[in-house]
């Protein structure tokens, strides 16, 4: 088989220039900044290989390879890509650095060290290759579950263009052109392979961003910014396992905003929710970065702290005497703010269901006793497989109740 040279850059620029296309439509459609990097980068690489390819005929060699420029400035632009779509800055004199390393090759290098310089140009585009590759690296476990597989494209483009340097180093070349004809055709096909399989990395990582995304706001409350019931009960599953492996305790608190319904009947529901969302500034501010706090229903809110009860009752003492005394005023009166607090503790295997369950009955007592207080439960509630255990214990106790639910049943 036959490869035409000129047919085969004319396919690499084609797919460059379509690929550039389409990224920047994607870009503006999902407001990416970092898609318009990569969409541009494309376009000024397709232009690259396009100038090559037509002024080569009617321009001097060293127009066209100082021209060539313009492709290492599109590989700095994709590293960048990679950085500025996690957050971080571009590094503008990295962009340039290798456009200038190869200007600076084209102008002091004789034309006959034609080798040397594809093998300086290969050795640039290897340097951002392996940068974008370390980019994709570092920011693996914020952002990707396949990091392997978005490292591997870039790495891999860089092992295919040191490799005609390193067999240089290995096997004498011979054959002049034709051997750099073959490494020229080589790049060619990796070329069109690499802008492929950048592009198809692109897209996993944006498609994996959007889900996380979606997954975060599925969790979130939009009026506090804390987690929903949904958030809270996810987080802390995983607490508790933490910290049952550890054997540590885990206690669990329900604030309940005090005649929240007068406040919204009063002063009418948006300044409910602005109570609401102080609530949340204050239960946030009181308790500790390792705790977890949430909003489980209109003027409720939950929290599981990693400690004992006593140590816990203490963080309810702080939140409660915080929010009576943060002065809140509606049109220039003053508004009482007290909350109601129930407080649950349990041994470290403990089913948050079975804490928030008695951490319920505490604050209910806190109404009863009249409200603005902290109740702990009396006793440590037990988890529902030692409630299992102890039933198992006791199987005439066990019987009664059956018994008597099938009367109540029955009735
Ligand atoms: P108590 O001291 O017994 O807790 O009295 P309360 O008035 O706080 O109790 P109740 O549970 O009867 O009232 C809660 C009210 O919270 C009723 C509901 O209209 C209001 N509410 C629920 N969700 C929201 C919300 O998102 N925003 C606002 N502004 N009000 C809400
Ligand atoms: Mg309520
Ligand atoms: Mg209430």
């Amino acid at each position: 088989m036959s490869l035409d040279f000129s047919t085969l850059f004319l396919v690499a620029t084609l797919i460059c220039t379509l690929l550039g296309g389409m990224l920047l439509y994607f870009g503006r459609q999902e407001k990416l900044p970092a898609l318009n990097w990569w969409g541009y980068a494309y376009l000024l690489g397709a232009a690259a290989v396009a100038q090559w390819q037509i002024l080569r005929l009617v321009a001097p060699d060293v127009v066209v390879l100082a021209l060539a420029s313009a492709g290492f400035i599109a590989c700095g632009m994709v590293w960048n890509a990679a950085r500025v779509f996690h957050g971080l800055k571009p590094i503008w004199p990295g962009l340039v650095l290798g456009a200038v390393a190869w200007l600076a090759t084209v102008f002091s290098l004789p034309a006959e060290s034609g080798w040397l310089r594809v093998a300086i140009g290969a050795g640039i585009v290897a340097i951002y290759a392996a940068l974008t590759a370390e980019q994709l690296f570092a920011e693996r476990r914020k952002t990707m579950k396949r990091p392997w597989a978005a490292m591997l494209v870039p790495l891999l483009h860089g092992a295919v263009l040191m490799l005609p340097i390193v067999l240089a180093e290995l096997l004498p070349m011979q054959g002049g052109d034709a051997v750099n004809n073959v490494w020229v055709l080589i790049f060619a096909i990796e070329l069109v392979l690499y802008a492929v399989g950048t592009v198809f990395v692109i897209f996993m990582l944006v498609s994996e961003r959007t889900v996380r995304a979606h997954k975060t706001a599925a969790s979130l409350d939009p009026l506090t910014g804390l987690f929903n019931r949904r958030g809270f009960s996810e987080a802390t599953a995983r607490m508790i396992e933490r910290e049952g492996a550890a054997g540590r305790p885990v206690t669990v608190m329900i604030f309940d905003l005090d005649h929240f319904k007068s406040i919204n009947d009063r002063f009418g529901h948006p300044a409910g929710d602005e109570v609401i969302k102080l609530f949340a500034t204050v239960v946030s501010g009181s308790l500790r970065m390792s705790d977890l706090c949430g909003r489980i229903g209109g003027e409720e809110f939950a929290a599981l702290l990693p400690c004992s009860v006593e140590e816990a009752m203490t963080a309810a003492e702080r939140v409660r005497e915080a929010f009576q005394n943060c002065g809140l005023e509606i049109d220039g009166a003053p508004i009482a703010t007290t909350v109601s607090i129930g407080v649950a503790g349990g041994p470290a295997d403990i089913e948050i269901d079975v804490l928030l369950a008695a951490a319920d009955t505490a604050l209910y007592q806190a109404k009863r006793g009249g409200r603005n207080r902290v109740v702990a439960t009396a006793k440590e509630p037990l988890s529902l497989e030692q409630g299992r255990r102890r039933a198992a214990q006791q199987p005439e106790s066990r019987q009664q109740v059956v018994v008597r639910n099938a009367i109540s049943m029955g009735a």
